[in-house]
């Protein structure tokens, strides 16, 4: 089911005639509107006049989440002020979190991405989509709302929680399609499972899961407990959000890029030297049609390949396969990104409390739970229970404000953190996901 058939299977001649446009488009509103790239370009000796051709892109510098926390909040924005209609955000490596600005035009090229995504899934006007992803900064919940909406769905905007009542509505008036993260659709199908949950009205086919890393095994799993065909879609908010790639209902296997949006490369994380299609590296992201935040070769972090063999489905856009991992440490758990960096600058100084700690992640019930142990420091330990607690709720709230995400904090004797040599390991991730 294609949602715009004639761009969905472009050939590849006039598909690159496009790219080019954009991008030189793109480095140009870079470079003229934003000093930070502007600067780096020079650095790197490019002029936008360099770009003749695709295979230039290589010249351009790359950019990295940091980029975006050192020019915080808005010093990459591209465009004015007065043109950016939509702030979202999300989680930074340290206490900052990553603005992205958009445009009209930005949320309208969003709401294509998304509405191709949908149809990817064979959902079309005529259905009902449910978008549990939670609304607010995070990008989940108004993009695909938005998606649906441009595509004439009957959109019902629950936002994630309050399971009960998500499931009674989902039955009583007949949701077709649900958009939510995977541990939350495993947490919704263990509810019906376990609470004979009315299914007497209940055309749910298709389920729509992304912004975290997720298995064959949650797939296999999820379509059992939910009765849907359970697809992968991926984005995230410094390219613009969900929609920048998903997998079509037909192969079920690698996600389309909406190539005239996105010009993805697979590098060496190491050398940041491009490879070709096929090979295992880091995916990086050239959004060559925003205008607010344009991202230029964005290091995403995340481990992937382009999938050669064109689909069955017939769309032409290159599929990039499941995610692999990540590059960097960083976690994603109940869909926030979180840095190990982050616990550190939330727990520096805090009296009575050591740069030591560890997270601990795992997956209860099918949810994530984060325990963050913090060491405490030996000449200020308190033997009243009463100021250790106090002590524990102060770490627990710095934390908690600058990860956005409720944490278990244990506090921890002195030295019973484990050292290593070299790089010092700060997590402990017992979800088994990749
Ligand atoms: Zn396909």
């Amino acid at each position: 089911m294609y949602w715009n058939k004639e761009m969905e299977t472009i050939d590849r001649e006039s598909l690159e005639k496009i790219q080019l446009e954009r991008l030189q488009k793109t480095v140009v509103r870079m470079y003229n509107n934003t000093k930070f790239y502007h600067d780096r370009m020079d650095a790197a000796g490019v002029k936008p006049e360099d770009i003749k051709t695709l295979k230039d892109i290589a010249k351009l510098p790359f950019m990295d989440k940091r980029d975006l926390r050192d020019n915080y909040p808005t010093d990459t924005f591209a465009a004015p002020r007065e043109e950016i209609v939509r702030i979202h955000a999300s989680s930074g490596t340290t206490g900052k979190p990553i603005v992205a600005g958009y445009t009209r035009n930005d949320l309208d090229m969003w709401s294509e991405a998304v509405a191709r995504c949908l149809g990817c899934a064979g959902i079309t006007a005529k259905d009902t989509v449910q978008v549990s992803y939670g609304y607010g900064l995070f990008t989940g919940g108004l993009g695909v709302h938005d998606g649906a909406t441009k595509m004439g769905c009957t959109v019902v905007p629950t936002s994630a929680g309050n399971t009960k009542r998500q499931l009674m509505l989902m039955n009583d008036l007949g949701t077709n399609a649900v958009c939510c993260t995977p541990s939350y659709a495993l947490m919704m199908g263990e509810y019906i499972r376990d609470n004979g949950v009315d299914k007497s009205n209940w055309p749910l086919r298709v389920g729509i899961f992304g912004a975290e890393p997720w298995t064959e095994g949650m797939r296999t799993e999820i379509e059992a407990l939910l009765g849907v065909k359970a697809l992968d879609i991926y984005g995230l908010t410094e390219t613009v959000g969900p929609g920048v790639a998903m997998e079509c209902i037909e192969g079920q296997h690698g996600l389309h890029m909406w190539e005239d949006f996105f010009i993805p490369e697979i590098v060496d994380p190491e050398t940041g030297d491009p490879l070709p299609d096929g090979e295992l590296g880091e995916l990086v992201i050239t959004t060559i049609c925003k205008e607010g935040m344009p991202t230029v070769r964005f290091r995403t972090h995340d481990l992937t390949r382009i999938i050669p063999e064109p689909c069955k489905c017939g769309r032409t856009h290159k599929r990039i396969e499941r995610l692999k991992g990540r590059t960097d440490d960083m976690l994603i758990i109940r869909g926030v990104n979180v840095f190990p960096s982050q616990v550190e600058a939330a727990i520096t100084g805090i009296p009575g409390i050591a740069p030591r700690y560890m997270l601990i992640v795992d997956r209860v019930n099918n949810l994530d739970t984060l325990e963050i142990q913090v060491e405490m420091l030996p000449d200020l330990i308190s033997d009243s229970v009463r100021e250790i607690e106090n002590l524990r709720m102060t770490v627990k709230n710095a934390i908690e404000q600058i990860l956005g995400l409720g944490v278990t904090v244990t506090l921890m004797n002195p030295n019973t953190i484990e050292r290593s040599e070299g790089k010092s390991k700060h997590t402990i991730d017992k979800r088994k996901l990749l």
